[in-house]
């Protein structure tokens, strides 16, 4: 524990066994045959996944979980193989992601959900990228007051987890969705502004409910691109 509040826990050396006698492949197969597996078991496991709001992966924010991740991976850290804090509800494109991602230095770290508070200022941001059709490329922008490690930390966590990837595809998906009914608002004069607003309200609703989704990043930078408002949205 003191070593996840202090994000320190790449400080943790990995060993080969458990107390010299148990080996990391006895424990992988624990982990795998046994824990996830047995009728005994498997309701902890199944607790363990639900530690998260609507069965969406921490890590992402938007696939669904679908397995347990372990943060110190097994094959270097089988002492933690069963451990409760170091299984985090993950998607299966997050898991595979990580793999065995063994941090170095603490700037390696992901983000740990259960121990790292990132969501307490704004950090994911978007800028449109003009195009046929017009597309949203994300970036981390931490707040000043994050320290040099939490900003690299969040760094790390974008880059493993392809998060700029994932939310672009996504945002792409959404822009081609609202076209009709940008479109329809095109029909009169003045529709630049009223565009605008609807996107700046959207923005305003995603935000209230989480402030670094890609859904807010992507409404506010498209309510904030001039092009996209005045035509951008018609580009096919
Ligand atoms: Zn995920």
């Amino acid at each position: 524990m003191e070593n996840g509040e202090g994000a320190t826990l790449h400080a943790i050396a990995g060993t080969q066994d458990v107390g010299g006698h148990v080996t990391g492949n006895e424990m992988e197969r624990v982990y795998n045959g046994t824990f996830v597996k047995s009728s005994l078991t498997r309701d902890t496991y199944a607790k363990l996944k639900k530690a998260c709001v609507n069965d969406i992966c921490p890590l992402c924010g938007q696939g669904t979980v679908h397995q347990l991740d372990h943060y110190l991976p097994i094959t270097s850290f089988p002492v933690f193989g069963v451990t409760a804090i170091n299984l985090v509800p993950t998607c299966s494109d997050c898991n595979k992601y990580k793999l065995v991602h063994v941090p170095t230095t603490v700037a390696e770290q992901t983000i740990h959900p259960y121990f790292d508070a990132v969501d307490d200022e704004r950090w994911l941001f978007g800028e449109v990228v003009n195009g046929a059709p017009a597309a949203v490329r994300f970036s981390v922008a931490p707040p000043a007051s994050w320290d040099e490690v939490k900003v690299e930390r969040m760094r790390t966590h974008f880059r493993i987890y392809r998060l700029g990837a994932l939310y672009a595809t996504h945002a792409a998906v959404e822009i081609v969705n609202m076209r009709y009914a940008l479109r329809k608002m095109a029909a009169t004069a003045g529709f630049e502004q009223r565009i605008r607003q609807n996107l700046r309200g959207r923005a305003e609703s995603c935000a209230a409910v989480y402030e670094n989704s890609w859904q807010r990043a992507t409404f506010e930078a498209l309510a904030d691109s001039e092009w996209f408002c005045a035509s951008g949205f018609d580009e096919t």
